[in-house]
């Protein structure tokens, strides 16, 4: 069951902009995820395993939206807004709440950028208001020699291997899915790229499939595209091994031996960064953005 909460604030303003995302401030409309990735750095203790359990709808985010942003527009602390940090914007309940509609509406009026991080085809409902913030919105004064648009798009995959994507993402639109939306996207004039966060290790990080990837990129003419393997915070590891013990038993060791924190081994990450670069060469394709 989904619930309506009343939330104190909407935007979370960051202590510094992400060097890849180059977002200033975050806004997440929804609590928690209907997707439901076994990777979601969003589970613990205080939610449970579940990301679906104690989904919620932030009811009041678009009206406490349009203060806070006006009290940063008179200010001009114009800046990128992620729009998701720790949710999924597009997820299927928005169809009926319209939250993240609600709030690009107040984005729009306010001329404020955004960086649109989603797994949703829903997103191409919202293509009107997107193509008016990309042509209206202030970009902070730094930026502005350096970016021409006001919308940044950016679609996450794990896997192109939709059997993979089933297990890790069970209630995900399919890598198909999103690579066509984004196909969409880019035809539309976005800037729109990828970040195929978090690569699993063993499993969607074969020379193959990685060569997969890059040549996604490559053909789909991407703006920007990411890499990084999966990153296991305390809080989503218990989860994780345990569906590796059910779906890929054999992998479980060599798990323990890469993932002693929670990123992987020095020797595995640097191997992972150095086939990327060399597949990247080979197909012509700039890692992070044009
Ligand atoms: S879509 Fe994103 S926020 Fe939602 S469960 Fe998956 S990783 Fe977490």
């Amino acid at each position: 069951m989904v619930k309506d909460v009343f939330v104190k604030t909407a935007l979370n303003k960051h202590r510094k902009r992400d060097a890849w995302f180059l977002d200033d401030y975050s806004l997440n409309p929804y609590q928690l995820c209907e997707f439901n990735c076994v990777y979601c750095y969003i589970r613990g203790s205080k939610y449970g395993e579940n990301t679906k359990h104690g989904l919620a709808v932030k009811i009041n985010a678009p009206t406490l939206l349009e203060k806070e942003l006006y009290k940063r527009a008179r200010k001009k602390e114009y800046g990128f807004i992620a729009l998701s940090s720790a949710t999924e914007p597009w997820m299927y309940i928005e169809e009926k709440y319209k939250v993240t509609r609600k709030c690009l509406e107040v984005i729009a009026r306010f001329k404020f950028p955004v960086h649109c991080l989603t797994k949703s085809p829903l997103i191409l409902r919202d293509v009107d208001l997107l193509d008016e913030i990309d042509k209206h919105a202030v970009l902070p004064e730094d930026l502005k020699n350096k970016l021409n648009r006001g919308v940044l798009i950016t679609v996450s995959l794990s896997t192109l291997d939709e059997s993979v994507a089933k297990v890790f993402e069970p209630n995900s639109p399919k890598p198909r899915e999103r690579l066509n939306a984004l196909k969409e996207l880019i035809d539309n004039g976005f800037y729109a790229g990828i970040a195929f966060m978090p690569v699993l290790p063993f499993i969607s990080d074969s020379n193959e499939e990685l060569e997969e990837m890059v040549k996604t990129a490559r053909e789909l003419d991407v703006r920007h595209v990411y890499f990084s393997p999966l990153t296991m915070h305390d809080a989503g590891r218990e989860l994780y091994f345990k569906v590796l013990e059910k779906y890929f038993p054999d992998l479980v060791e060599k798990y323990e031996a890469i993932y002693k924190k929670w990123y992987p081994e020095k020797t595995y990450s640097d191997q992972f960064f150095r086939r990327i670069i060399n597949l990247c060469k080979k197909y012509n394709v700039k890692l992070g953005g044009k």
